[in-house]
């Protein structure tokens, strides 16, 4: 199972890889660490969010993108799914949606406290499309950004909510240039370039691009945009994050 964020503030027009070439291509680098299922969630310039996901390899999820082509975005999440709750089935795939379809979330890892915290949820009137423990974390996230207005803020909010491991990525149509991340028991790495940022389970996710990257502790959400990359813990300090120069023959 594997994540991947990118962000970039070069216009789509003038690029040789657009936020879905980047993705894709983390996505492949992470096949090693295997998966049953592929989706992507971009969000374009003018604030559109849209999506794609297939089980099965990522060839079925390219596939489809060509038959269904998504608009051009410098901002983009992908995920790979490793299943634990809900068989590995497109419905089951990640990204899962909220907030009326305009925030999409991926998650690496188990929520264990799903079913207690779906219950109130379903009560006040969400509503849920998959079997998977990560649709309740988008609802929950959702929730939280509603009353907060501030996707970092929901983000700490939906972390310190959740028990168990996750790696969470989150996009929202109202923010276009913008990915934010959190992490418990389950690995996530900053990527840093020029005018774009990266975000990956491990640094193979991006080495194609930078080898410049920067590591998120315990418990810490993260925010990047394609000039600033902000790390805090769930209390909302800010965290300097250690840096780091990969050195690997690729
Ligand atoms: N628990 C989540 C699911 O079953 C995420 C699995 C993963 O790590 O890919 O959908």
């Amino acid at each position: 199972c594997g994540i991947v964020g990118y962000v970039s503030s070069a216009p789509v027009a003038d690029v040789d890889h657009t936020a879905l070439d980047v993705v894709l291509a983390g996505l492949k680098r992470l096949e090693y660490r295997g998966y049953d299922s592929a989706g992507v969630a971009l969000v374009t310039p003018d604030g559109e969010l849209a999506t794609a996901k297939k089980a099965g390899k990522l060839s079925n999820l390219t596939d489809d993108l060509e038959a269904n082509a998504l608009p051009l975005a410098q901002t983009g999440i992908g995920h790979t799914r490793w299943a634990t709750h809900g068989g590995p089935t497109d419905v089951n795939a990640h990204p899962h949606l909220a907030d009326g379809g305009r925030l999409a979330l991926i998650h690496n890892g188990i929520i264990e406290n799903f079913a207690q915290l779906k219950a109130p949820l379903v009560a006040e009137g969400f509503e849920f499309t998959s079997e998977t423990d990560t649709e309740v974390a988008a609802a929950q996230l959702a929730k939280n950004y509603r009353a907060t207005g501030d996707l970092t803020a929901a983000m700490r909010e939906t972390a310190a909510q959740l028990e168990g491991a996750f790696t969470l990525l989150a996009v929202h149509a109202d923010l276009p240039g913008t990915v934010v991340a959190a992490r418990r028991n389950s690995p996530l790495v900053i990527g840093l370039g020029e005018g774009e940022n990266f975000l990956g389970s491990d640094v193979a996710a991006f080495i194609d691009y930078t080898r410049t990257a920067v590591e998120i502790g315990q418990d810490e959400v993260v925010t990047i945009t394609p000039d600033s990359v902000v790390i805090t813990d769930l209390a909302g300090k800010v965290v300097p994050g250690e840096q780091f120069e990969v050195d690997w023959d690729t």
